[in-house]
């Protein structure tokens, strides 16, 4: 890879400032520049970038799905080639002490996850070789770049993967579970790994399957990225991709009711496990002028086959505004509502998630998660520029797919039915620390307000970290385990972010 500086804005000063050594950046001391010093040594300057004002590593920082972690400034950014470079990488960074981070996609919107503030950034995107073998039907990709490429890659095949719901969405997903439109037929984007080469925390190349380090291979099958390794290579069984009958329905908020009796109808009866959907309730800063025009509710519909016969039918027949049902290949499916969707969306982002049982009391709780939502947004309109709520079922088809590879991965997911609604609040930027912190407070206790459901699982990839959401899967005991025999010495632990083993 050429580490060259960007020609837009002031790509100028950039071209100036990129010409001078790598010195001129990297301080002497501290562990991090020590680390990236070491690391230019071993691994070059092709790989590792040291000048801040490269577009790599403009690139890199730049491309969060939570603006707030382009704040951080690592000392310098690894971008492996191998599994060999990310060895080389780890055992450095230990030596030095540096704190680190892995980035894939960058979507995880919780500090430190995948940003690091004067250490080093090993970003995985150069890692990207895909293969597809028609024999086997196993597809194998790297952890760099998008869901959206390894779907554009293994369409001429007519196959896919099941992974993020969005093509922009990256990797990392997978190792935190993964929930797709295919889902409801196959299990979550975990269920389908097959073998990952890891580098482990002490800097080892393994293989983990189901024959091969199975204890690690559990805790990668959804018990979350960064604390057990680095995944250079996943290789995935592969699924049918053909035609599909998908598109997004707009409704007013005053179909609101409407909108959430189909919606929970859904969640509770259906059956076919080729529908899918996710429910996105949704507010902006704009004033509401009696016209609506603060808050609209998207349905994302998805049927898997190009006849969906009645799977929609209680959705089409409330009154909309808009309707793009039709057919579609998956490459459309997954850039619905419109490419470049899942970039647009890029802000003061945070994430946090409930779960709630599918059963009447559950589902007339989703309700009261709507009005306490509803009834926030209004209140502290001005602070964010978008807020929204989305809720996504987890039918019975679902969990059984995924407890039938191996005993089921590190959620031991439940019987369906049950739905994870995940709360997005995208912070104004106008607001100063503590009016941004005032607001992430409020927030944390709009969601709390409603305790989740006792014996499911908060979804890791929807979740803040002070929700401790490991704590509540079934396999929690053996990813403790795993996490104590792999990282003994607490090192991912004590020098990267990540969820906690309390
Ligand atoms: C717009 C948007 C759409 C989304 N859609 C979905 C969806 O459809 N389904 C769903 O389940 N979730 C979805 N999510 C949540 C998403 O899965 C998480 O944000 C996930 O963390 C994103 O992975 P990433 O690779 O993009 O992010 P990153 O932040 O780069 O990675 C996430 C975490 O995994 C670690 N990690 C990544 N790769 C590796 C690796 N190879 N080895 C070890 N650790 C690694 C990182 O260190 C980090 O801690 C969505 C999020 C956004 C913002």
């Amino acid at each position: 890879m050429l580490h060259t500086p960007g020609t837009s804005a002031i790509g100028l000063v950039s071209l100036l400032l990129s010409a001078l050594p790598a010195s001129a950046f990297t301080k002497p001391a501290g562990p991090g520049p020590y680390a990236c010093g070491d690391l230019t040594q071993s691994l070059g300057d092709e790989i590792v970038v040291t000048n801040p004002f490269c577009a790599d590593y403009r690139q890199s920082v730049n491309t969060y799905f939570n603006t707030e972690q382009s704040k951080f400034k690592p000392s310098c950014i690894v971008y492996p080639t191998s599994a060999e470079d990310v060895s080389v990488a780890i055992k450095a960074i230990r030596a030095s002490d540096s704190r680190f981070a892995i980035k894939a996609g960058g979507h995880n919107p919780n500090d430190f996850f995948s940003s690091v503030d004067k250490g080093v950034l090993i970003d995985l995107s150069s890692l990207n070789e895909k293969k597809y073998d028609p024999v086997t039907e196993l597809a194998t990709f790297g952890p760099g770049g998008t869901f959206g490429d390894i779907y554009e890659y293994l369409l001429p095949y007519n196959r896919t993967v099941v992974g993020a719901r969005l093509a922009g969405v990256g990797t990392g997903l997978a190792l935190s579970g993964g929930l797709s439109y295919l889902s409801s037929q196959y299990g979550m984007a975990c269920d389908s790994f097959r073998e990952l080469e890891v580098v482990t925390p002490t800097g080892e190349i393994v293989t983990a399957s189901e024959h091969l380090n199975p204890d690690l291979f559990f805790a990668l099958r959804g018990g979350g990225g960064n604390a057990y390794g680095v995944v250079t290579k996943y290789t995935v069984q592969s699924r049918p991709a053909g035609t599909f009958y998908a598109g997004v329905v707009v409704y007013l908020f005053q179909q609101n009711q409407k909108v959430l009796d189909a919606i929970g109808n859904f969640i509770q009866y259906n059956e076919d496990p080729k529908a899918a959907i996710i429910g996105t309730y949704m507010k902006l800063p704009t004033p509401d002028l009696e016209l609506n025009l603060d808050e609209a509710i998207t349905l994302f519909l998805v049927y898997d086959g190009p006849d969906a016969g009645d799977a929609f039918k209680n959705f089409t027949d409330i009154p909309h505004l808009m309707n793009t049902l039709g057919h579609l290949d998956y490459n459309g499916v997954v850039n619905m509502p419109f490419p470049g969707s899942a970039e647009l969306s890029r802000g003061r982002n945070t994430f946090r998630v409930t779960v709630q049982p599918g059963t009447d009391e559950g589902i007339d709780t989703l309700a009261t998660l709507y009005e306490n939502w509803r009834d926030w947004s209004e209140e502290n309109k001005g602070k964010y520029l978008i807020t929204s709520l989305d809720i996504q079922p987890i039918p019975k088809s679902l969990t059984d797919a995924s407890n039938a590879y191996l005993g089921g991965n590190a959620m031991q997911m439940p019987d369906g039915p049950w739905y994870w609604v995940n709360y997005l609040l995208t912070a104004s930027e106008l607001l100063w620390d503590d009016a941004y912190q005032e607001v992430q407070e409020s927030f944390k206790e709009l969601v709390n307000a409603v305790p989740a459901g006792e014996g499911l699982p908060l979804f890791i990839n929807d979740a803040k970290l002070d929700q401790n959401p490991l704590v509540t899967y079934g396999g929690y005991e053996k990813l403790k385990e795993v996490k104590a025999k792999y990282d003994a010495d607490g090192f991912f632990s004590s020098y990267t972010g990540g969820w906690e083993f309390p």
